[in-house]
């Protein structure tokens, strides 16, 4: 067995990311003086805002590393995390853009139809146009090969019939990517059969029904589909090589900084109401918690580093994600030991809201995106465990 095999490049931030955070910071200062956003916990699932979104995509912030012939800025992936970095810092209203943003667009400009591209592209570029991942099913989960939702052919494209589950955001998009059986399953191949399409969320035939999460905030949805038409040219690729594209998807969907900065904001405003007259075990709590978030940030940039050298770092990801996520949930639980309740109504308000808000979220960090018992599976066939 080998932890080699695993690869976190230590990461020099260039100049031009140097000076980007300080734009970025600025940025959201002005945002949050003036009113542009209230801090938010988990606010890249939970806090939706188009209008920010549109601020964001006019600083030249969305579709960063993107090749400027498609729209895109064509900078770098440091510089692109710089960026998500500080606004997931920041409990930023992100959420109408992040996944168009982070894996959407990415596999919009590399498997869709050039004319579809170029119709979709700028228009997330500019904040404009927002995704969601059509993926799990009432009956599929982590066996993602198991998907039953259909597309039939039919003269001039597909007629689409079945459920998403846990459609995060579809309620406000324009796209769901959308992973789809166009054969019927084979036992002996399962990942055949299976095609990704671009769906309109506004065409006849789609209904999205809110899904309320235990504090009672609705960010996810179920997405039916009854009789939907989706036309030839906004099929992703290949027909039946969707699993293929799915699995190069879950890589961005899970490589970026969201997986431990997720609760980041409660960590920073606790620090802010704690840093007078610290007990011993508050100093010893905070900073087993600071320690452990700057290691965790040290492999997530080493994950930048690898996608800056045009690597694929699933497997990286899936170990940061396994471990952050459990960090995220360990951070809340010490943050409240530490927090008694004396101190949190002398505060200013937004720490009670964040940390309720905070406990409430952070059981869904170790589900979406692949739960962590499928993450160590994926880990343990890496070190040749399995
Ligand atoms: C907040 C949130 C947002 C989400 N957003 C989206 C979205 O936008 N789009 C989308 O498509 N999906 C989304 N999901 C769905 C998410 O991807 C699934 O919940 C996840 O993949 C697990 O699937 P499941 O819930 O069906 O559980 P199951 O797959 O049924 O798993 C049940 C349990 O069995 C365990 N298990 C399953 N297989 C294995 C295995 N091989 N080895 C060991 N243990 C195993 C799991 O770890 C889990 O504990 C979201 C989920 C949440 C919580």
């Amino acid at each position: 067995m080998s932890a080699s095999r695993f690869r976190f490049p230590h990461v020099e931030m260039p100049e031009v990311a140097v000076q980007l955070r300080a734009e970025v910071r600025e940025f959201l200062a002005e945002e949050r003086a003036s009113g542009g956003f209230v801090p938010m916990a988990d606010c890249w699932a939970s806090a939706m805002s188009p209008e920010y979104s549109r601020k964001v995509g006019q600083r030249g912030w969305l579709g960063m590393t993107w090749d400027k012939q498609y729209g895109g800025h064509g900078r770098s992936f440091l510089e692109r995390y710089v960026v998500t970095e500080e606004m997931l810092a920041a409990g930023a209203p992100v959420m109408a853009h992040w996944i168009a943003d982070r894996q959407s667009g990415p596999q919009i400009i590399k498997n869709a139809q050039p004319h579809v591209r170029d119709q979709i592209i700028p228009r997330i570029v500019a904040g404009d146009c927002f995704c969601a991942i059509g993926m799990s099913e009432p009956n599929t989960g982590s066996d993602l090969a198991s998907v039953s939702t259909k597309a039939e052919k039919v003269e001039g494209g597909w007629r689409v019939n079945g459920t998403k589950l846990w459609s995060t955001g579809a309620h406000g998009c324009d796209y769901m990517i959308t992973l789809l059986r166009t054969a019927p399953p084979d036992a002996k191949a399962r990942h055949e059969g299976l095609s990704q399409f671009i769906i309109d969320l506004k065409s006849p035939g789609v209904q999205i029904r809110g899904i309320a999460d235990i504090g009672g905030q609705v960010h996810f949805n179920e997405t039916q589909f009854e009789d939907v038409f989706v036309p030839d040219d906004y099929v992703l690729g290949e027909v039946g090589q969707g699993w293929q594209m799915v699995v190069g998807e879950l890589a961005l969907e899970r490589s970026g900084p969201e997986r431990f900065l997720s609760s980041f904001i409660v960590l920073q405003e606790a620090m802010r109401v704690l840093v007078t007259n610290p007990s011993d075990k508050t100093r010893e709590v905070l900073g087993q918690l600071v320690a452990k978030i700057k290691t965790l940030r040290r492999m997530s940039l080493g994950i930048a580093g690898l996608l800056e050298e045009g690597s694929s770092p699933e497997m990286e990801a899936a170990l940061v994600k396994d471990v952050a996520t459990r960090f995220e949930r360990e951070m809340l639980e010490k943050l409240r030991s530490i927090l008694p309740a004396h101190i949190l109504a002398a505060s200013n308000g937004l720490l009670p809201t964040l940390l309720r808000e905070g406990i409430l979220r952070v059981p869904s960090s170790t589900l979406r995106g692949g739960t962590n018992e499928v993450l160590k599976g994926m880990i343990a066939r890496q070190l040749g465990m399995r």
